[in-house]
């Protein structure tokens, strides 16, 4: 991480790319630890709220000038000197932006088994930290009954379109937006009933025809969520899972708020985190099955090679990215 962005983050600016510290590893000390090389890492929303003044109060610490990115990866151990920890075995959690890392112990760590035989960058995506947002904050807030109309924006990523399909499997009608006509396309193979592109068609005009909505699953803030405060129906249920609209500049201001004294909606906001200690293994039990055997739809973007991490950091705050973005650093 080298510098704060004003707006967007752009890459060999706010990020840069150094490979004077790639350690050795086949011959790095490992203390009572083991080194994993890295495979897969993966890029979400919430980084650009990390890239931010160290002193700023937040959920989520701050990245610090001068060191490595972190977010949640997939590693294979390569030498170990702890005996829970195999040479071979495949780790998940949260792992610096490097090849190569060491870690002193399995806190905060978790050997995936796999039986299921998905590509890693899945347990990055719908089995990953994206699938548990969908799963876990849908049981807990969504109070969803039959006949509720569904409202999701961000569609097409990996929150939004695991929301979808859990909507479309409980027999919900479904309307979702997102930023371009190819994600429209996923959306649809999907089982949305109406789905628009939110730059060229006006959501409030959509909502208007096809609501009032019963449930509206937050991924934007601003304009879609000013739109689904208008047209909600009597009681209805706000799920706030993100504000993108939000992170990189201002959205205009939401200017509905006072609908929810006057339709007693119910707004819940979350942070998966919270959420995981109730449902996490219920969710590694049931959900990699359930993308093995072809009932969860996901999609996956690709950059391959470390040093396009930056772009890919940019490109998820801009829409660029066609479902879960994930930097593939090395094969097997
Ligand atoms: P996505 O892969 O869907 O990427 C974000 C998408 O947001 C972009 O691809 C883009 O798609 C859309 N977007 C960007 N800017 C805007 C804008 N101004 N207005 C509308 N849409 C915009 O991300 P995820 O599925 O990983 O995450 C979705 C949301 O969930 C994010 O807000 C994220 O922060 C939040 N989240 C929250 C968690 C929690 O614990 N509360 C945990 C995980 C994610 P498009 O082309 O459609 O514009």
């Amino acid at each position: 991480f080298n510098e704060i962005p004003s707006a967007y983050p752009e890459p060999g600016k706010t990020t840069v790319y150094d490979e004077s510290e790639t350690i050795d590893p086949e011959t790095v000390p490992l203390n009572g630890g083991f080194i994993v090389k890295t495979l897969v890492l993966s890029v979400d929303p919430y980084l650009r709220g990390k890239m931010r003044e160290a002193s700023a109060k937040s959920y989520s610490a701050s990245f610090e000038k001068g060191k490595p990115l972190y977010n949640y990866g997939v590693g294979v151990v390569l030498r170990s000197e702890n005996s829970a920890v195999k040479v071979g075995d495949h780790v998940y959690g949260v792992f610096p932006f490097q090849k190569f890392f060491i870690r002193p112990s399995l806190e905060g760590v978790r050997i995936l088994e796999n039986k299921e035989k998905l590509p890693w960058s899945t347990y990055l995506g719908a089995a990953g930290m994206p699938g548990q947002t969908a799963f876990f904050a849908w049981k807990e807030y969504s109070q969803s009954k039959k006949g509720d109309i569904v409202f999701v924006t961000a569609g097409a990523g990996p929150v939004g379109s695991l929301v979808i399909q859990i909507a479309k499997s409980e027999g919900l009608k479904v309307i979702a937006s997102a930023g371009s006509e190819e994600k429209l396309d996923f959306i649809r193979s999907l089982g949305a009933d109406v789905v628009f592109n939110y730059k060229t068609t006006k959501t409030a005009d959509v909502l208007e025809k096809e609501g009032p909505i019963d449930i509206y699953w937050d991924n934007v803030g601003g304009e879609s969520l000013d739109a689904a405060l208008k047209y909600a129906n009597h009681k209805a249920r706000f799920l706030e899972c993100g504000m993108i609209s939000d992170y990189n500049e201002k959205a205009p201001p939401v200017t509905n708020l006072v609908q929810i004294v006057a339709k007693e909606l119910k707004i819940s906001g979350f942070l998966v985190f919270s959420l995981a200690p109730k449902h996490i293994e219920w969710f590694y039990n049931e959900i990699p099955g359930r993308i093995a055997n072809g009932e969860l739809k996901i999609l996956e973007d690709f950059k391959k090679g470390l040093e396009y991490g930056g772009h890919a950091i940019e490109d998820v705050q801009r829409g660029r990215n066609y479902g879960k973005s994930v930097i593939v650093v090395a094969e097997e």
